[in-house]
């Protein structure tokens, strides 16, 4: 690829919602090691240094050609002295010294198994690593230690869901879902959300959102999804959280608050009948299944557009989204709807393209958020 013009990179914009990002990703020796420092950090709670990290690896991501000279990085957003010495190192020896030493660092390498674990994120996994725990049988030899539900089915099925889902294996359970959805309700929404909306070709889960014209509906929709596949017999665990979703409240300003609507986090069993092109890897088709990561949450339909455009990711895209709203437009925005401060009203949208026209925005188009 061409060494990036200095004119255009002096359009980027340093907000991920004013950039449009494909997959298509031509810098990542850069960001991959920009998301192993970011990480690092985050295992030692350093979040602005974390953030930093991400936020330069999301701008290297936008660009339309590899960077291939330090000086054609002058113009850009987002890259703090610390993100230019990696960059001058890679461009030099290939690799960054600095994150070669994160990557053999025991600590690091035990955190990033342990936190790969369904259930367990970094504080659980700092709580193990204290305790001297190095391993998965460590800590399943640990009589002391007590794992909940989530994390004894994220091990059970640990082989399964650590290994990517493909874009077919995500087809054949939206037509699983699809025909549960509409079993019960003929005039059911049902999309395709998160990694796959955006155009990945593999993902670590299917993402889903499910509602239906009738109000007040939506939240029995989704019980009714869970009992048709555990009456099919391919839920394989479902962790339900019911609706605490109050109109009343103002949109939440932390950014890592999950939303208020009715959701599920499920381990489905996908036939590898159901797969057009086989399961992804060998030991699945084997046995002729695999198990499956799948997120379903059921919005009302009035906050269907918000909920669509908070799932489909990417989660720079949607922070930079939030970021703005607030920062340059005085809106608060969130998975649920958008607050004017100024006109002290909350703006409705039906589609995503709504939202952006709110905020001021070109619309960008899923397959452009992957910042
Ligand atoms: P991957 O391919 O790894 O699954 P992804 O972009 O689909 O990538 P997810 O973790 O599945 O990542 O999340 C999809 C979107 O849903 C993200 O934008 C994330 O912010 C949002 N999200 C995930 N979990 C929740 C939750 N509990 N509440 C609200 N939003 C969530
Ligand atoms: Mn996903
Ligand atoms: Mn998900």
């Amino acid at each position: 690829p061409e060494d990036c013009p200095p004119t255009a990179e002096a359009a980027v914009s340093k907000y991920a919602c004013q950039r449009r990002t494909t997959t298509g990703n031509n810098n990542k020796i850069f960001t991959d090691a920009f998301e192993v420092l970011a990480e690092s950090y985050q295992f030692n709670e350093l979040e602005s240094r974390c953030l930093g990290f991400r936020r330069a690896a999301s701008v290297l991501k936008s660009l339309p050609c590899a960077v291939q000279s330090l000086e054609s990085t002058h113009n850009l957003p987002c890259l703090g002295e610390h993100a230019k010495v990696v960059i001058e190192e890679i461009l030099e020896h290939g690799l960054s010294f600095e994150v070669e030493k994160i990557l053999s660092d025991e600590r690091y390498q035990t955190l990033k198994l342990f936190t790969s674990v369904f259930g367990v994120g970094p504080k659980t996994a700092e709580k193990w690593y204290r305790r001297g725990l190095r391993s998965f049988s460590d800590i399943l030899a640990d009589s002391s230690i007590h794992l909940n539900q989530m994390q004894q089915n994220g091990f059970l099925h640990y082989g399964d869901i650590s290994r990517a889902v493909s874009e077919a294996e995500a087809r054949a359970l939206t037509s699983v879902i699809d025909e549960a959805v509409h079993a019960i309700t003929p005039d059911a929404v049902l999309t395709l959300t998160g990694g796959f909306r955006r155009g990945k070709e593999f993902g670590h889960d299917v993402d889903f959102i499910v509602t239906t014209p009738e109000p007040g509906k939506e939240e029995s929709l989704l019980h009714n999804i869970i009992n048709i596949l555990t009456k099919q017999g391919i839920l394989l665990y479902c962790e339900y959280q019911p609706s605490t979703f109050d109109m009343s409240e103002l949109p939440i300003q932390r950014f890592e608050a999950m939303d208020q609507f009715a959701k599920c986090f499920l381990i489905v069993r996908l036939e590898s009948s159901r797969v057009e092109e086989g399961l992804h890897g060998d030991e699945g088709d084997s046995r002729g299944w695999r198990a499956v990561r799948v997120d379903v949450v059921s919005p009302p339909l009035d906050h269907y557009a918000f909920a669509l455009l908070g799932w489909s990711g990417s989660t720079m895209f949607d922070r930079d989204l939030r970021r703005f709203a607030r920062v340059e437009r005085r809106m608060l925005l969130d998975n649920h709807c958008l607050y004017d401060k100024t006109k002290k009203e909350f703006l409705a949208a039906t589609t995503e393209k709504d939202i952006f026209t709110h905020l001021g925005l070109e619309y960008i188009e899923p397959w452009q958020r992957n910042a």
